[in-house]
């Protein structure tokens, strides 16, 4: 058997496994790769195998960075089935459409001014028609429900708790008469996570794949719902409203739960809500329709409410863009929960536009912020920002709520991977930048006393019951984490130039400063050079 990794190898995106055992081939997730351009850039290449040859999919869940090339993959010849929860489907009928809109705008404007500059037709990644017909592939399973993949590996699901119906995949294969048991971690969640139950207890396997986002990092451990009360209690005394960027899948309805736990307690008057997207909506919907998947705390908040979850009656979800645009002409304080989580694109544009210059509001983001988004510019202090061709001058309360984050942290992994009566021979830390994989896998290493292999794109290992040998793909330029590695690099250049050029600016009105700051960035020049003449 052989088992290749062709995505989240020392980097998060692009979550994809090749298994190869008893002649059939099946993939573990077929994700897609995000981020900078010249990352986004991998999902144009070649697939490392042919679609058509590959037997059956095994999902993990629904996030996109593991499910977004399953259209591309159906696309180009792929007809086997994809495993997966309930509720990973049902998010996949809304993401993977979503996710070929995006595809199909972006060549729509690529071409628009392309075409005209004389420039190639950009063809979409996968169209929405494709997304549609690649869901007639979806077979769901229950939870922890025994099935057959294809001959000699039957694969089993268990709770991730990362987002609803996040799955570890757990398979056992046999082949040659020999029983090798894989796990998949998929994304891990972090424990006591509203709505949805804890990660599930593992029995252990032979190899273990883990994730490793936050492989370096320790969530800061706080009380979130009496910060957000009080964030909430001091912008509507001062006559404020409350916008709140958020991923329509899972965040928002963590923030709904919250409100609704608030209000129940008293903690936060009733003030209306607007959910304002309509991915965030249908996301609810599927979330209202899972109960199976509720944990002990959110079936007794329901209990307590006599109803079901969400059933405040100041939640309003709007569905048109009129509708959207009536919210602002509301008076009143309210909170205001809108997609994108990045605040790069979607309604939360105009909540912003309209929110941003008043003193009494405020914006919280409560989701991570990719460098160059709007979010990461209003976190790191931007006193203006353009928003569709407006200078937006920011005067609202900034604020970044960390620790809602779906993933666990460096030492709940570990104590997860602890509480495994059978412990791995190997443990393989992909879906992390490379830091924080080595972190995580240091860790697991000593406390575990386990071995540990960080792969790269294309290595494979060859696995004979529980023996294994690593045969490493060639070292190639074109690895995801060498065009990100690229990037940083080519960032620090431009910086760099910049500043030289500011510093020669100030020069012309004060010397002395300049000159010291000349001195200063000379130094971190020289510690750089040091740095990498080491390496
Ligand atoms: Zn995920």
């Amino acid at each position: 058997m052989k088992l290749t990794f062709l995505g989240a190898a020392r980097t998060v995106t692009g979550s994809c496994y090749l298994l190869e055992a008893n002649d059939k081939k099946i993939l573990v997730d077929c994700g897609m790769f995000q981020g900078s351009k010249s990352i986004k850039q991998f999902n144009e290449r070649p697939f490392a195998f042919h679609p058509g040859e590959i037997d059956a999919m095994v999902l993990t869940h629904a996030h996109v960075d593991h499910s977004g090339l399953i259209p591309r993959l159906v696309k180009e010849g792929f007809k086997g089935r994809i495993h997966c929860t309930k509720s990973t489907q049902q998010l996949c009928t809304i993401l993977l459409p979503d996710s070929a809109h995006i595809q199909e705008s972006d060549a729509e404007l690529a071409n628009r001014k392309g075409l005209r500059a004389g420039k190639s037709q950009v063809v979409p990644l996968f169209t929405i028609d494709d997304a549609y017909i690649s869901l007639q592939y979806f077979y769901v399973h229950d939870f922890e429900e025994n099935f057959e993949v294809v001959p000699g590996i039957t694969a089993r699901l268990h709770v991730a708790g990362h987002i609803l119906g996040s799955a570890v995949v757990r398979l056992e294969v046999e082949e040659n008469g020999k029983k090798t048991t894989l796990i998949f971690s998929g994304d891990v969640g972090q424990p006591k996570q509203p709505i949805i139950e804890d990660p599930s207890i593992l029995e252990g396997a032979d190899f273990v794949t883990t994730e490793s986002t936050y492989g370096d990092r320790k969530h800061k451990a706080y009380d979130k719902e009496a910060e957000l009360a009080k964030i909430i209690n001091d912008t509507l005394e001062r006559g404020g409203n409350v916008i709140i960027p958020a991923f329509a899948v899972g965040r928002t309805q963590v923030l709904l739960y919250y409100f609704q736990k608030l209000t129940q307690e008293g903690k936060i008057p009733d003030v209306p809500i607007y959910v304002d997207s309509p991915m965030a909506t249908k996301a609810t919907g599927i979330t209202l329709a899972s109960k199976e998947e509720y944990d002990a705390e959110t079936r007794a908040l329901i209990e307590f409410q006599g109803d079901r979850l969400f059933a405040m009656k100041n939640v309003h979800f709007t569905a048109t863009p009129e509708e959207s645009r009536m919210i602002n002409s509301i008076d009143g304080p309210k909170i205001i929960l809108s997609a994108s989580g990045m605040a790069d694109a979607g309604r939360i544009l105009h909540h912003l536009k309209h929110n941003l210059w008043r003193p009494e509001c405020t914006v919280v983001f409560a989701g991570y912020q990719a460098d160059g988004t709007m979010g990461r510019n209003l976190i790191d202090g931007a006193k203006k920002v353009k928003i569709m061709g407006e200078t937006i001058h920011v005067a609202a309360e900034i604020v970044n709520m960390t620790g809602f984050s779906a993933h666990a942290d460096r030492d709940q992994l570990l104590d997860w991977y602890k509480k495994m009566p059978k412990k791995p021979k190997i443990f393989f830390v992909t879906h992390g930048e490379f830091s924080a994989a080595s972190a995580l896998g240091k860790e697991l290493q000593m406390q575990l006393g386990t071995a540990v292999y960080i792969p790269k794109y294309g290595d494979s290992v060859v696995i004979e019951g529980a023996d294994y040998r690593i045969e490493a793909a060639p070292e190639v330029e074109t690895m995801p984490e060498v065009a990100e590695l690229q990037d940083s690099i080519s960032s620090i250049e431009k910086n760099y130039m910049e500043y030289r050029n500011k510093i020669e600016q100030i020069a012309l009105r004060d010397s002395s400063k300049a000159e010291q700051m000349r001195k200063k960035l000379e130094k971190v020049r020289r510690y750089m050079d040091d740095m990498l003449g080491n390496i």
